[in-house]
């Protein structure tokens, strides 16, 4: 048996080696960042939350047809997933103006988009990951034209599947970010997690009020308090959903 060896350690995860070199492990971490990690914090059990999410949302994605970088859950804060070679993207598909688009655009919070908008962000901490166009992501070389393709058009996929999903759960899905990665083969995966990190959701029997509706990460953002209370509740309904399907 190897000794496993950390290969990456993240904001919110840490990666290491297994016996087994085309599969890592992913050790889902409980610190809590925002605005660039100028933010700093924990939320109890986030890690096990975090990973159970993530890890069903996978496996409902890989039953329709989308191909993640998930294995398996070998405990609830542990995902075995393929090793990649992850593209520095951070693709984020919105349903609705919030965040960063609301503050660069002067969209109202809360204005539903005619249709769903697809971005890239260069991942790259210093550079506060910006907004990428197009022409800058070729000049960059951090993907090819069919890599931003076939992307834009997993994710638009993904975004169908996953706001039907949560619908399901009485939840609104209106952001979230996603991450990709190549294998050995050159196939493009998703990668990361889907959580309330990654996403921003709101409870639909609470739309009307902007704070209580909040069922992610912009409750650790805003200091909303009952952080770890919404991502159980997030978790419930998504087992809750699976288990009614089946
Ligand atoms: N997001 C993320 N990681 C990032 C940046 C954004 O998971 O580094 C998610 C965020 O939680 C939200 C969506 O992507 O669900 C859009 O985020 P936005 O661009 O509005 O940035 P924010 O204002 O949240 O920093």
């Amino acid at each position: 048996m190897s000794v496993k060896t950390r290969v990456y350690e993240g904001k919110a995860k840490i990666l290491y080696t297994t016996d087994d070199p085309e599969i890592l492990l992913a050790d889902f971490k409980d610190d809590a960042t925002a605005f660039n990690a100028q933010k700093r914090g924990s939320i109890e059990n986030k890690g096990n939350i975090n990973c159970s999410i993530s890890s069903k949302l996978f496996q409902q994605l890989e039953t329709h047809g989308i191909k993640t970088h998930y294995v398996d859950s070998p405990a609830p804060h542990q995902m075995r997933v393929k090793a990649l070679k992850i593209l520095p993207l951070e693709v984020v598909v919105r349903n609705i103006a919030a965040g960063s688009l609301c503050q660069q655009t002067g969209l109202a919070l809360g204005t539903v988009l005619k249709k769903p908008l697809v971005e890239f962000y260069y991942k790259n901490d210093q550079l506060g990951d910006p907004l990428l166009t197009r022409d800058r992501l070729f000049l960059l070389e951090l993907a090819t034209p069919e890599q931003v393709d076939t992307i834009a058009h997993l994710a638009l996929q993904i975004n169908k599947f996953l706001c039907d999903f949560f619908g399901r759960c009485d939840i609104t899905l209106v952001d979230f970010k996603l991450e990709f990665g190549l294998d050995a083969q050159q196939q493009l995966l998703l990668a990361d997690e889907i959580s309330p990190d990654t996403c921003r959701l709101w409870d639909n029997s609470k739309l009307r009020d902007p704070n209580l509706r909040v069922l992610d990460k912009d409750r650790f953002r805003r200091d909303l308090g009952n952080v770890e209370n919404a991502y159980q509740e997030v978790l419930q309904r998504v087992l809750k959903a699976i288990e009614s399907s089946n």
